[in-house]
């Protein structure tokens, strides 16, 4: 049978839409492939958010032009949200491109894959070029990324619960790219959690682009519980499920009742990804984030009164639009009064179609670089600290396996989602162990195991 190879850019919501894919070409006799030189289809699954991540999927598209002359047979393939956003305006350039697949098509990939190998298998050489461009809308479409292949031993998985996002940010082209909110039914994600915790499965990711939102259009509230909350609570259920995760909530809608589940949910992790984008209220305001950088630090305060140590990390945007250095300032400000955990620090990088890259008084680039810098030094500080109090401590680490830098040692993370490394039999895949903390880097944490009676102990002690 043919072998593909998918290669994914950008977030969570990709990986989990690229296991989809995989789970349709495998369910039908596809091998994958760990190699594009070996495959017969090469698929692209692309990213948007920033134009660095386009270009990289373009240049490597770009050499993959290459293997296209020396094996014809082989099917490319743009997927998901540059493929989306930019249409059959692919093909121009890139003439080996057989596939431009957008966002709400992926359930059908396998059927334009196995179209496209037949195409080309039969074609005479003088047959006009084949390519099939599929970005339209689907109802629908939200609830057909459910199945996916798990490896032996594989503990996590993402489920995605949502597509799109109404929320228009004026620097985010996720709107366009993935459409309107739409959500599944609370009954098909139990589903999908049941039967992956059936098959290993001890945690699972909720994912969504502003995934506490979910089901604001579609569902009523139950007992002053908005229907993420009720989500929750029916995930919390499933037998066997050990840990429950969710990214990436908004701020906005980010009210008591979730608040509350971090008291009433045992099972619900220790870590919250919480973009804030700004500490500056006139750039939240021309963001479009509908919320002041008081309300946000206020949050954070109630979240770690509810669940106390809870690890919070978050999103920064540095050189938006207009951002003068008293701006940024406010930022740096709030970022060394909350002490996350971590922060992924982006350089503002405009996407065509969105209001911010019209927007007056753009930032020169060796200004936000100095900025994401500044600011990545206050983050690295913080994080740092907080890594340095764990050591010494034993904690619960869900062990996903070896390491994918290092295969000699495993690899898992705390309740926090902290990375931890330790030795240890590959007996520990896909198990909780506890591990007492020795050393850290700053960012990853190396430990040993110990048994539990141990933690037991300490913990008692
Ligand atoms: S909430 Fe804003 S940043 Fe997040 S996906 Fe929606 S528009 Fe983009």
């Amino acid at each position: 049978m043919p072998k593909f190879f998918i290669k994914t850019y950008g977030c969570q919501m990709n990986e989990r839409d690229s296991e989809q894919v995989a789970h349709s070409l495998i369910a039908r006799g596809y091998e994958r492939s760990e190699s594009e030189l070996e495959a017969d289809v090469v698929l692209l699954n692309t990213c948007s958010v920033r134009d660095m991540a386009d270009q990289k999927a373009l240049g490597k598209m770009g050499m993959l032009g290459r293997i296209a002359n020396e094996r014809p047979h082989v099917v490319f393939g743009f997927l998901g949200c540059m493929a989306q956003a930019r249409g059959a305006s692919l093909l121009k350039n890139l003439p080996h491109v057989d596939l431009v697949v957008g966002t709400q098509k992926f359930h059908r990939v396998a059927d334009y894959v196995e179209q496209a190998l037949e195409t080309k298998r039969y074609r005479a050489m003088d047959d006009p070029r084949f390519s099939i461009v599929a970005i339209d809308e689907e109802i629908g479409s939200q609830s057909t990324i459910r199945h996916q292949q798990l490896a032996p031993k594989q503990a996590t998985a993402f489920v995605s619960i949502m597509q799109g996002c109404n929320m228009h940010c004026t620097f985010c082209i996720v709107p366009h790219t993935r459409g309107a909110e739409r959500c599944r039914t609370i009954e098909e994600i139990v589903a999908e959690v049941r039967d992956l915790v059936s098959r290993g499965v001890k945690e699972v990711t909720l994912l969504g682009q502003i995934v506490n939102l979910y089901g604001r259009h579609e569902f009523p509230k139950i007992d002053n519980k908005s229907p993420f909350v009720q989500l929750l609570d029916a995930v919390h259920e499933v037998d066997g499920l050990q840990r429950l995760r969710f990214t990436s909530p908004h701020p906005i809608g980010f009210r008591e009742d979730l608040i509350d589940a971090y008291r009433r949910l045992p099972k619900l992790v220790d870590h919250l990804h919480l973009p804030v984008q700004s500490g500056s209220n006139k750039i939240l305001k021309a963001m479009h984030r509908t919320y002041t950088a008081e309300k946000y630090v206020d949050l954070v305060r109630r979240i770690r009164d509810a669940r106390k140590g809870i690890a919070i990390t978050t999103d920064i945007i540095v050189g938006f639009p207009s951002e003068t250095e008293d701006d940024f300032n406010q930022t740096r400000a709030l970022v060394e009064k909350i002490k996350f955990d971590n922060a992924f620090v982006f350089r503002y990088s405009p996407r065509r179609n969105t209001p911010a890259a019209e927007m007056a008084n753009q930032i020169d680039e060796n200004i936000k670089e100095r900025r994401n810098h500044d600011l990545l030094g206050v983050v690295d500080n913080s994080a740092r600290r907080i890594n340095e109090r764990l050591l010494g401590r034993i904690l619960e680490v869900l062990c996903e396996g070896p390491s994918k830098t290092n295969p000699s040692r495993l690899m898992g993370r705390t309740r926090t989602n902290k990375i931890v490394l330790f030795e240890g039999s590959e007996d520990f895949s896909g198990t909780l162990v506890d591990i007492r903390i020795e050393r850290t880097t700053g960012f990853s944490l190396y430990g040993t195991p110990v048994p539990t009676e141990e933690r037991v102990a300490t913990i008692a002690a």
